[in-house]
């Protein structure tokens, strides 16, 4: 067994992983001890990346194949790489000639590597002479950005995960660290128990686990950030907390804000912020009074129609309070994606370019095209992913190439989203992915590489670059991204008679050196570092300049910022409310956000069953009072619909919402959650409600502020299909299921299991549905045949199917009464004998066996740790609710591996006498 250094490819933390892998089988994972942003530790998704590489599974998810199609309509065919290439350029020309260099666009990905990155954004705006390149990030990353850059001058975060030990006061803001940063938050609790006094303000309109655990829990009014930002700045100033030397020695643009801020009194803020006063004044004063405060931020404050002023307000605040440039302290923009900072060095977006450099900067403009040796870079910006859409739709551009993500599941008001896949003369997926929902879109469909099979480099949240190894070879005729774009690029320059120069690489350290080059005398500039450097000394920071002997820690530390006269900026932000605001209509504030196990649009985390352990089906979090209001019990199927689209949810009650707020993870798109949709519209999952509002300056559009309504949907008839799969079918028969969900009012498709996979379909309609469709669906799930034990009863259209193997279930389908879920699925994945129960197998009753206990909801997802195990034990032990946390993990060892679920246990140990603290 050999082991190779990489990183996760999950989130932005950027933890080191050593992959174990003997020939083409990744063995294991473990955390990288010698990383410094983990330390060998491993969250709940990197510590199973090992089981998303299992070669069963991958032969059943990837692109493996060249593939493209005659017309549309047609199914794509198995090619090779020179004739799709070939095609595709003379596509291109053809295109290009006719209708100009913007009718054409590339939508690419903060999951690329830096080269990737680099060589796709040479391609368009060297090569092919347009700024119509954007990518994912800009749904995750852009307000932080374009907040930087307004206040601070570059696209830069000054701290570093050290400063999180350093803090008096750590702020996190729009984040729910403990799961979209688990690793990150496991260095906060070890904070708080090096220094007791250190206090954490959560600022979320939901109550999750990062909220519940804070010192402080500000659960403000969804959008309401930049009032809160603002009034903790009026109180700062009225107490004076602000630093008036420090501001006159390094800032500008104080005296406008101070009279803007005058007007956000604590009464205002706490009335528009839905928070008290007391909390606000306690907030700011810990902010303002500390030694150091250090603001944790992600998508609260990024996905929003005022995100960059949402990051500005709170950038203002740290200037204002000299809460920057010292250990402990400063803005800190929590990255979502694994390379979206690498992305940014190369300039991978519509508005940016190499090296930190602004597209609007004629002198920029110039620099980057001696840089590449074109005669110019185009000025006109791109359009930024949402626009760039529209664009197709309204047929501006005619020529999408997608790479390495999937818009039909992540882009909001997907109906538009679908309408401009369809309406694109050439629709081009180059993926590792055959399973995304985009894919089928794809007129011509590159296979490309993935985790442990591709090599390069990714920069982290903290401005870390770590260098990526392959432990794999690459399977099939897969490509990796910067290569596909290398060969893509010399056919196209051959058919526009350009000289053959742009694209000399034949290894990826040839296309970092480049961009190396490429940010000499910049903010970020690396020009002391190299492939050797990392693969020697490990992962470094930048800036690291030609001569330095180690990269920069903390920015602005000397008071400097990246501005003409070194002085930080003040914005002058005032606070708008959200654009697709609630009303008589629609009266609920939907927000979207991530599960503890899952990672974006699943393609991957969702090939592994064990992640679908702690939630396994989509649903709609709701307040009990709202619940109660509306007669909804959990479990009840409403249509949620917002004034883009509906989509048909079971409700889950959830005592993190406040009420007349709801919340659906992100990830649940059409890949697992469908159904034939409503009022003649389809529905694709979660995004078909969100709401394509945009920010005027970073462009990031309004993810988590959803305006619907809720009603109940009225389907009493359900089905229920569910079975062991053999592992090497389980994702090819999920695949088959996808197109039958959409004969049903209501469906999902989940995965579950641990040492077996299987396969859960759940469907809901207002009629029963036809006995053909049920009959296919059981057969893919293996239920036909002889063996089968049946019971039907057609007058009142319910029926138990049941396969009995070796004395234990295997599969079941059950259609109108499908009360005996709970019990019939606990036996089965159990592998509880069946043969005593004899006829209670199939008697229409909804009572389980007696002595039946259902097992519940697994916490610890690593060590397979129930909540029924939990409380069962807890109710045995005595003590503080850390001697209660410590008597757990020694006795069922629950949170003893990745700690992702510790967050989860001692919200359990609150909670355990029905009354929450
Ligand atoms: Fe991966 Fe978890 Fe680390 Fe993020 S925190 S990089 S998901 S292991």
């Amino acid at each position: 067994m050999t082991e190779t250094k990489a990183t996760c490819c999950y989130c932005g933390i950027g933890c080191g992983v050593l992959i174990q892998s003997e020939g083409q089988q990744v063995l294991g994972v473990r955390g990288d001890p010698a990383h410094p942003a983990n330390f060998g530790r491993l969250c709940s998704k990197g510590s199973t990346l090992h089981l998303s590489a299992n070669s069963l599974v991958q032969q059943q998810v990837r692109a493996l194949y060249p593939e493209m199609r005659g017309s549309r309509g047609e199914p794509r065919l198995r090619s090779d790489w020179d004739t799709v290439l070939q095609h595709l350029a003379g596509q291109f020309a053809r295109t290009l000639r006719q209708h100009g260099p913007d009718s054409v666009g590339f939508y690419i990905s903060g999951q690329l590597l830096t080269e990737d990155y680099y060589v796709f954004n040479k391609l368009a705006k060297g090569l092919i002479g347009t700024n119509n390149i954007d990518s994912n990030s800009r749904l995750c990353m852009s307000s932080a950005v374009a907040g930087y850059k307004q206040t601070l001058g570059a696209d830069a975060p000054p701290a570093c995960y050290e400063d999180i030990a350093l803090a008096e006061v750590i702020f996190i803001v729009g984040s729910n660290t403990a799961y979209a940063h688990p690793i990150l938050y496991r260095r906060i609790e070890d904070a708080r128990l090096a220094n007791p006094n250190l206090k954490v303000i959560a600022v979320d309109p939901r109550r999750t686990d990062t909220a519940r655990e804070a010192d402080l829990h500000l659960a403000i009014q969804p959008g309401t950030d930049v009032a809160l930002f603002n009034g903790m700045l009026h109180i700062c100033l009225w107490e004076e907390l602000v630093d008036g030397a420090y501001i006159a020695a390094h800032t500008e643009g104080f005296a406008e804000l101070k009279q803007t801020v005058r007007d956000y009194t604590p009464a205002y803020v706490a009335q528009t912020c839905g928070i008290t006063e007391a909390d606000l004044l306690q907030a700011a004063r810990w902010f303002g009074q500390s030694k150091a405060t250090l603001s944790l931020y992600c998508q609260g404050l990024n996905q929003s129609a005022s995100g960059t002023a949402k990051n500005a307000a709170l950038i203002n605040l740290h200037l204002a309070t000299h809460q920057i440039g010292k250990p402990g302290a400063g803005p800190f923009s929590l990255t979502g994606q694994p390379n979206a900072m690498g992305g940014r060095e190369v300039g991978g977006m519509a508005n940016l370019l190499s090296g930190h450099r602004d597209l609007a900067n004629a002198a920029h403009r110039a620099e980057v095209a001696a840089l590449w040796g074109v005669p110019e870079v185009p000025a006109a910006p791109g359009k930024t992913a949402v626009e760039m859409f529209e664009a197709v739709r309204l047929g501006e551009i005619k020529i999408l190439w997608i790479v390495c993500t999937n818009p039909a599941q992540s882009l909001p008001e997907q109906n538009l989203i679908r309408a401009a896949l369809e309406k694109a003369e050439l629709v081009i997926v180059q993926e590792a992915y055959a399973s995304t929902a985009t894919v089928p879109y794809a007129d011509v469909l590159l296979p490309a590489t993935t985790w442990a099979e591709k090599s390069g480099t990714v920069t982290n949240s903290e401005r870390r670059i770590s260098r990526v190894n392959a432990a794999l070879e690459q399977p099939g005729e897969c490509r990796h991204d910067w290569e596909i774009a290398t060969a893509f690029a010399r056919k196209l320059e051959a058919l526009l008679e350009k000289p053959a120069t742009l694209f000399p690489y034949d290894t990826p350290e040839q296309v970092w050196n480049e961009h190396r080059a490429s940010t000499r005398g910049r903010d970020l500039d690396i020009t002391g570092l190299s492939y050797a450097i990392l693969e020697n000394q490990g992962p470094q920071q930048w800036p690291y300049p030609e001569g330095a002997a180690g990269g920069k820690q903390r920015l602005y530390e000397d008071g400097v910022f990246a501005t003409a006269n070194g002085r930080a900026r003040f914005v002058n932000t005032a606070y708008q409310p959200v654009k697709d605001a609630v009303d008589a209509r629609y009266p609920f504030a939907l927000n979207t956000g991530r599960l503890r196990d899952q990672w974006h649009g699943m393609s991957r985390s969702g090939t592994v069953p064990q992640l679908f352990a702690h939630v396994a089906e989509p649903a709609i979090a709701m307040a009990r009072s709202d619940m109660e209001r509306r007669f909804l019990n959990s479990g009840d199927l409403v249509h949620v619909t917002s004034r883009r689209g509906s989509q048909i949810l079971p409700v889950q009650e959830s005592d993190e919402q406040r009420a007349g707020q709801v919340f659906i993870p992100m990830h649940w798109g059409e890949e697992f959650l469908s159904g034939r949709g409503h009022g003649g519209q389809a529905s694709y999952g979660v995004n078909t409600l969100t709401s394509p509002a945009l920010d005027p300056s970073s462009r990031q559009p309004e993810l988590k502020a959803a305006a619907v309504k809720i009603l109940k949907a009225e389907l009493p008839w359900r089905f229920l299909a569910f079975g062991w799969v053999p592992q090497e079918q389980a994702w090819r028969l999920q695949q088959a299921l996808r197109p039958l969900l959409r004969e049903f009012a209501y469906a999902s498709c989940t995965p579950f299991g641990r040492e077996k996979t299987g396969i859960l379909l759940r469907a809901a309609d207002d009629y029963a549905a036809a006995p053909e469709l049920l009959q296919k669906i059981e057969t893919l799930f293996g239920i036909h045949g002889a063996e089968v034990l049946r019971y039907d009863d057609a007058r009142r259209g319910n029926a138990r199917h049941i396969l009995v193997k070796n004395g234990a279930l295997a599969a079941v389908s059950l259609a109108g009464d499908i009360s005996a879920e709970s019990w019939l699925k606990a036996y089965l994945l159990e592998q509880e004998p069946v043969a005593k129960l004899g006829r209670l197998l199939l008697m229409p009753s909804t009572s389980a066996p007696q002595g039946f206990k259902p097992r519940g909801k697994v916490v610890c997802s690593c060590l397979n740790v129930a909540d029924t195990e939990i409380k069962a034990t807890l109710a045995k032990l005595d003590g503080s609710a850390d001697q209660l946390l410590a008597g757990l993990q020694t006795r069922l060892k629950c949170g003893t591996n990745c700690g992702s679920c510790v967050p989860e246990i001692k919200k359990m140990i609150l909670f355990r006498d029905g009354v929450p603290a």
